[in-house]
């Protein structure tokens, strides 16, 4: 019991550590030194105006949703 919580724990300081590195972004066009403001669903650079999206993961709640859902919908 002790030692699964302690695997998770490790687990999601990883993937936050690895959030972190990938936010900060340079501008492509703008090249080093400038880098791109942070927003929910998309990084801008405030120099050039440059835009890039975010891909969104998918949570495995939905994942599971979505599967369930069209197994349903392809009744007829
Ligand atoms: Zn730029």
């Amino acid at each position: 019991m002790g030692k699964g919580s302690n695997t998770q724990v490790w687990k999601y300081y990883t993937v936050e550590d690895d959030r972190i590195r990938k936010v900060r972004r340079e501008c492509p066009r703008c090249g080093r030194g400038v880098f791109m403001a942070e927003h929910s669903d998309r990084v801008t650079c405030g120099r050039c105006k440059y835009t890039e999206f975010k891909r969104k993961e998918k949570e495995r709640v939905g994942k599971g949703a979505e599967e369930d859902g069209k197994g349903k919908r392809r009744k007829q």
